[in-house]
């Protein structure tokens, strides 16, 4: 048996039209004998209007609330509706029930004028939850035996709202008893992403964007052949197509390199993603739900070198940078460390580090626990801060082979003060951090130089 997972995105899974499409894809792998197990995300823009109701809901404005429960209802009902047509009142009553749940736990978050990050992972999950059953009802229309599989039952995580770690046992262990007894049987199981359970039983998140995450984790829970992100673009691009006009498809990617781009801002895929895929060597793809005949993306451990010097741009916008400068500290030992456990102690990730002989700079995304770092590092160094910065990543294996890449990438960016220039140890990307402000510029910048002219070099 050839198991795929089919994970489809909010626009591919955004109103009735786009479920059509859908059930019109998984058909097709269907035929081809592939067994799905279909992950969906929330319809798009229903996690961002569950987390407003929630904030709405804290500070008593029970009408955005009203209305919002109103909007997802008449949403996820008219689809009821036109993808299930007469026999669509079981799930209507699920949709229903669904929302009644979410109702409540919004009124005890009006209650107690408060919404903590358990209560909003609950709130956020409703989306996933709304649509599993609705994906799995339309596709039983159209003639699948289509099983709603609550993700509470397969995602096992820790307790950390709002960012769940999964517990891969767990969730292998729940997958062969939920999961794959399904597909032996012939049926496709729809199973919402993002969303888990803790130990205590609780609904946990994955953190936003975490169906693709949770596409992988079911991938290597019941050892999936391949792992298919379907979106809205023809795949992992050599730039943001929201900042350069026309990026090209990267046809194939190493794992390392996909993990690379996702973290530093591609958002197509998960930072998480590639992790289990990676321990398992499952291949993933990238395709366009809209144009599924499109080759798209193919994330293996070892892709084809087509010679190409890199491989593509990501950017990660509005990131901090901490100076951290000590003169006394001059060739000490222990400095770096000190530096770097005052981040531990904030439990505040570091992205980008260079350093000089009497200073070091870091960048950080997460800046809510800046000030108290800035705080403990003064005790032993000078600091300063620079907000409203970015980061500029140019990924790709030949990195590591072509020396002139450098040379070509630094050039490119002559007009643009860089901050900070760093190559890692993989020799697997390039990372300049810049004003956040010069940082679309820049990456165009970059993609005429290193894309447009590539075929005369
Ligand atoms: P989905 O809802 O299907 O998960 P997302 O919005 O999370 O889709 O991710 C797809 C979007 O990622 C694209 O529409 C595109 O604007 C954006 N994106 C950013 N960088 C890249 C890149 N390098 N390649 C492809 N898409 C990218
Ligand atoms: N619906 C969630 C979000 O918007 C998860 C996802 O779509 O991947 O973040
Ligand atoms: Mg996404």
């Amino acid at each position: 048996m050839r198991k795929v997972v089919m994970k489809f995105g909010g626009t591919s899974v955004a109103d009735a039209a786009a479920i059509t499409q859908t059930i019109s894809i998984v058909r097709r792998a269907v035929e081809s004998d592939a067994a799905p197990v279909v992950v969906v995300s929330a319809m798009s823009k229903v996690t961002d209007r569950l987390l407003a109701m929630a904030d709405a809901a804290s500070s008593g404005r029970t009408d955005v609330v009203r209305d919002g429960l109103d909007e997802l209802s008449r949403r996820h009902g008219d689809a009821a509706l036109r993808l299930v047509g007469a026999s669509a009142a079981p799930v209507a009553r699920d949709i229903e029930r669904e929302l009644t749940e979410l109702g409540a736990v919004l009124q005890a978050i009006d209650v107690l004028r408060h919404a903590d990050s358990r209560a909003l992972d609950r709130v956020a999950a409703s989306g996933e939850l709304l649509n599993s059953r609705l994906v799995a009802a339309a596709l039983r229309a159209h003639g699948f035996e289509a099983a709603f599989v609550d993700a509470r039952s397969v995602l096992m995580t820790d307790a950390t709202y709002g960012q769940a770690a999964p517990l891969a046992d767990a969730t292998k262990e729940a997958a062969s008893e939920f999961v794959l007894p399904l597909l032996q049987s012939g049926r496709i199981p729809v199973i919402g992403g993002f969303v888990g359970r803790a130990p205590d039983g609780a609904t946990t998140t994955l953190g936003r964007g975490g169906s693709d995450y949770s596409a992988a984790l079911i991938g290597t829970a019941i050892d999936a052949s391949e792992i298919q992100i379907w979106t809205d673009v023809d795949g992992m691009l050599t730039a943001d197509p929201r900042i350069v006009e026309e990026p090209r498809v990267v046809r194939q990617l190493s794992f390392g390199e996909a993990s690379e781009l996702a973290y530093f801002g591609a958002k197509v895929l998960h930072p998480s993603t590639i992790l289990p895929a990676v321990a398992h060597n499952i291949p993933v793809r990238i395709l366009n739900s809209r144009r599924p005949e499109a080759e798209g993306t193919l994330i293996t451990s070892s892709p084809a070198d087509d010679g190409r010097p890199v491989t593509a741009i990501a950017c990660k916008r509005g990131v901090t940078v901490v100076d951290v400068t000590s003169t006394r500290m001059l060739m000490a030992y222990g400095f770096l460390r000190r530096v770097f456990e005052t981040f531990e102690h904030y439990r505040t990730p570091v992205d980008v580090v260079t350093t000089s002989e009497v200073s070091v700079s870091v960048t950080v995304d997460d800046r809510r626990r800046v000030p108290e770092i800035v705080n403990a590092l003064r005790e032993f160094a000078d600091v300063s801060v620079e907000e409203e910065m970015a980061i500029l990543c140019v990924v790709g294996e030949n990195l590591r082979r072509r020396s002139d890449t450098a040379s070509r990438v630094i050039g490119a960016l002559a007009t643009f003060p860089l901050r900070m220039v760093s190559q890692a140890a993989s020799r697997r990307n390039l990372t300049m951090v810049l004003a956040d402000s010069a940082a679309p510029d820049a990456m165009k910048h970059l993609h005429d130089e290193l894309f447009e002219t590539v075929a005369i070099r």
